[in-house]
């Protein structure tokens, strides 16, 4: 038997013949609807997959997908991009973080931007790289700009907890952290919101459990089903929900057993709970201010806390958006991309002017990559 490779895992979960078998069944049972569905993938992660595999086009025409706000990269509002920016500006600072955020444009540019004015801007693939980097520029403050859902937070406390238990002086955070159920209840509030049912999160899930959604279908009758990301679990979730509205239920389910339980991941929970508390509010780009949805390191843990510390530099005044760019709509699920006026024309990945087109996650960078399929 040969040595197992990375391909084995994911090959099945990517099988035409599967996919198709899933389109031939959504097919049959969506024929029993009286309605269209309008089902919203809040992740990102599925957004892309939908978009690469070209999903919507083998469903029925009764089955529509509406994108979600569930890309930490696209919420973030310009005025805390601005806050990374003026940070990274400061001359004895690293500003360190996740990703696509160095391209995201705020009011005085994208974090890029501020490097090629001379900042030490880096980003890391793990939050514990920045220990490395704080070790080697011991002369520097090094500020861990902290971005994501539930996912990434338990990254963000681990790394507090080796600064504390090392005694790592020169390491700093600003913590932006969110959390998904409150913007789903912010989307289920709008009178003129369509969704009839929610892919779930998985990789955001692992950590919280599957009950994070539980208010979804009990209380607001929207089925949630708990998606992984491959075509396949795609797939295997539309007609989990197809199901349910057949059978008239409204129910929170996981597709994606192999990784997601209910309880989720109690150690990292409890990370979480020893770090940080619920902020009062968090302003999502393009959906504004959501009560709850975000966190703060506790005020026990002030002294790393470079928004308390650099507290006269950093504004918290909103900052609007372009405004020809409709990245609220498409967050909202009221729009797709291809609506915006300069969407693949004064707008691409290449010179983004919105959050949307930054991210690979983003709902208008996939289009863009992947429209052709439509
Ligand atoms: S972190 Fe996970 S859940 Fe969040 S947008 Fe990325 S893939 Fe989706
Ligand atoms: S195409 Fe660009 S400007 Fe238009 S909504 Fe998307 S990100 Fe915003």
């Amino acid at each position: 038997m040969g040595e197992l490779q990375l391909k084995d895992l994911y090959t099945g979960f990517r099988d035409p013949e599967v996919i198709q078998g899933y389109a031939k069944l959504i097919e049959e049972e969506a024929k029993k609807l009286p309605n269209l569905i309008n089902i919203m993938e809040v992740c990102g992660g599925h957004t892309h997959t939908i978009m690469k595999y070209g999903l919507q086009q083998l469903l029925p025409e009764n089955i529509n997908f509406l994108h979600g706000p569930g890309c930490p990269v696209c919420i973030m509002p310009k005025e805390r991009i601005d806050h990374a920016y003026i940070l990274a500006m400061q001359e004895d600072v690293i500003l360190v973080t996740l990703g696509d955020m160095i391209k995201v444009p705020g009011s005085k540019g994208s974090l890029q931007d501020a490097r090629a004015r001379g900042a030490d801007v880096r980003f890391v693939y793990s939050p514990l790289d920045t220990l490395k980097i704080a070790k080697e520029n011991q002369d520097k403050k090094v500020i861990f700009f902290a971005i994501g859902f539930e996912t990434t937070t338990p990254m963000t406390a681990a790394l507090l907890d080796v600064v504390i238990k090392q005694g790592i002086e020169n390491i700093l955070f600003h913590i932006n952290h969110v959390t998904v159920p409150e913007a789903m209840e912010l989307l289920l509030s709008d009178e003129e919101c369509s969704i009839d049912a929610f892919l779930g999160p998985s990789h955001v899930s692992v950590i919280s459990g599957s009950q994070i959604y539980k208010k979804f279908p009990h209380e607001y009758k929207k089925p949630v089903v708990v998606a992984g990301f491959e075509p396949v679990d795609v797939m295997e979730s539309i007609a989990m929900v197809v199901k349910q509205f057949v059978e008239k239920r409204s129910e929170l389910e996981v597709q994606y057993k192999r990784a997601v339980n209910h309880e989720g991941n109690l150690k990292a929970q409890a990370l979480n709970e020893k770090y940080f508390e619920k902020a009062q509010k968090f302003r999502f780009r393009g959906l504004g201010d959501i009560p709850n949805s975000g966190l703060k390191l506790r005020d026990e843990y002030n002294k790393y806390n470079a928004e308390v510390l650099y507290e006269e530099l950093l504004k918290s005044e909103p900052i609007e958006d372009h405004k020809l760019c409709i990245c609220g709509d498409i967050l909202k699920g009221k729009a797709t991309p291809p609506q915006c006026s300069i969407f693949g024309t004064a707008c691409k990945p290449s010179t983004p002017m919105g959050s949307c087109m930054v991210s690979s996650e983003g709902a208008c960078a996939a289009y863009y990559k992947y429209g052709k399929l439509l």
